[in-house]
């Protein structure tokens, strides 16, 4: 769901209403102390830091103090926080820094502030807006889970969701922002069993919105996802799953099945797809495949935060993994659990015949698959051989006639798409490779991916490798 100025608007207008005055929960007096703290939180409540560090600051009030104390005494002090060892190196070395580069003072830039020991950008943040009064936005994981959940950002980096937060929210108000999301965060958006039926934020948050109370029944249910998919072949494989009503919008080169598809909207080409048409029909997800489609539609569907799912679909490691991706993203695990054992019972008794094999693509110029092409890898599966590949880099390379006359194949291949070979061309390839067997074949069942796969392995299986 892309995030519009109006939606921030309410969702930090919501947010000003709940917190006010949300602030940093770690006890402090300066900024020594609150990076001490912040180092001691790690892995550690807030409550159980601030029970640990009235007698260290007691201890070793200063930088100054810290630097020169035994690592064995501290580790004493801080032991209730956990990971105490590490932690104790952290605090003394970073105070002999703050002695022996700042004069004994925590510094005021983030570029310093870093460069301490047990200082990452986070805690340089905490540090710079609750110390010095310097607007930053502070990552912590309920940050960062609040930031995907309520579609702000969806990456699990937390520079880049610093860096999204950053762009959508005004400067002067990321301190307050990040004190927000924390307290929700510990709240009601927890991270194991969110309180979406209590949270002011649902009408706003497109985690919370797919869960819709039934009028009927007043339960809660998941409502269903809306998915755009710029793959063909991923189209039809969401219909064989039961999700073509989650279906709402498709390519011009998705026809399968062309009864189901008929009233779905079509958003442009695989390659050139319209993104206008993309966020009219409001997507929760789009699917992309990295060779089907571009990397700039995949780039400008980020740019307005849609989630995007994009597939890598080259061997059969890659199948399942696409099966598995699409299967947990869209609820349906019983059935990419099923397409799973489908295909490895497909896939089984491979290596009896090693067939060495020419796919062909296009004529004039030649453009066969390589090993690196969906078509290869299905070769591949059943222990056949690619010929022809000298180039690994590309899944579809280009070769001269004098390069294919060398070839020795058993077996070569032409599919009816991308080019539509036909008879003559079977015949004219058969005299010049008089010792392989040449077929046409059906061009979809060597190219529609993860929707067809068990079929073309079973075909392959039962004409060419047993
Ligand atoms: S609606 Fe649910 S997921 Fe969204 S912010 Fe609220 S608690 Fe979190």
């Amino acid at each position: 769901m892309a995030r519009t100025a109006e939606d921030l608007r309410k969702i930090q207008t919501q947010l000003n209403k709940l917190y006010p005055e949300a602030i940093c929960m770690l006890e402090h007096r300066n900024a020594y102390e609150l990076t001490v703290a912040t180092i001691l939180s790690a892995q550690c409540t807030d409550a159980r830091v601030n029970i640990t560090t009235p007698p260290l600051f007691k201890k070793y009030p200063t930088p100054n103090a810290l630097a020169s104390a035994k690592t064995k005494d501290v580790e004493k002090l801080i032991k209730p926080t956990g990971f105490y060892k590490n932690k104790s190196k952290f605090l003394i070395a970073m105070a002999q820094r703050v002695v022996r580069y700042h004069q004994g003072k925590i510094p005021g830039l983030a570029q310093d502030l870093i460069q301490l020991p047990g200082v990452g950008k986070k805690t340089a943040n905490v540090v710079l807006s609750n110390a010095f009064g310097i607007p930053a936005m502070a990552v912590d994981t309920h940050v960062g889970r609040l930031a995907r959940r309520l579609g702000l950002s969806f990456s699990k980096n937390p520079d880049r969701v610093e860096k999204d937060l950053c762009s959508l929210f005004s400067k002067k108000t990321w301190t307050l922002l990040h004190h927000q999301l924390i307290t929700h965060g510990r709240t009601t958006c927890k991270a194991q069993s969110p309180l979406c039926n209590d949270c002011l934020l649902q009408p706003l948050c497109p985690t919370g919105l797919r869960e819709k109370k039934d009028p009927h029944t007043g339960r809660w249910v998941k409502t269903p996802e809306r998915v755009v998919s710029l793959v063909p072949s991923v189209t039809e494989l969401l219909c064989q799953w039961g999700l073509a009503s989650s279906l709402v919008g498709r390519t011009n080169y998705c026809i399968h099945p062309a009864k189901v598809l008929e009233k779905i909207p079509k958003v442009g080409g695989t390659k050139n797809p319209r993104l206008k048409d993309i966020l009219a029909v409001k997507p929760t997800l789009v699917i992309l495949e990295r060779t089907e489609n571009t990397l700039k539609i995949a780039q400008e569907l980020e740019a307005v935060r849609i989630p995007i799912l994009v597939l890598d679909v080259t061997d059969w490691k890659s199948w399942i993994k696409a099966y598995q991706l699409i299967g947990q993203r869209l609820h349906r695990e019983s059935k990419s659990k099923q397409s799973i054992v489908e295909l490895k019972r497909s896939i089984r008794g491979q290596g009896a015949k090693p067939l060495k094999v020419l796919i062909l693509v296009w004529k004039s110029p030649w453009i066969l698959a390589g090993s690196q092409s969906y078509c290869g890898g299905l070769v591949q599966a059943l222990g056949g051989r690619i010929l022809g590949n000298t180039n690994k880099s590309k899944s579809y390379p280009q070769r001269a006639p004098k390069d294919l006359e060398r070839l020795n194949p058993d077996l070569i291949l032409l599919p009816t798409e991308p080019y539509p070979f036909n008879e003559r061309e079977r015949q004219e390839l058969e005299k010049s490779f008089p010792k392989s067997k040449v077929d046409i074949i059906n061009g979809e069942l060597l190219t529609w991916y993860l929707s067809r796969t068990s079929m073309a392995l079973r075909y392959l299986k039962r004409n060419y490798f047993t």
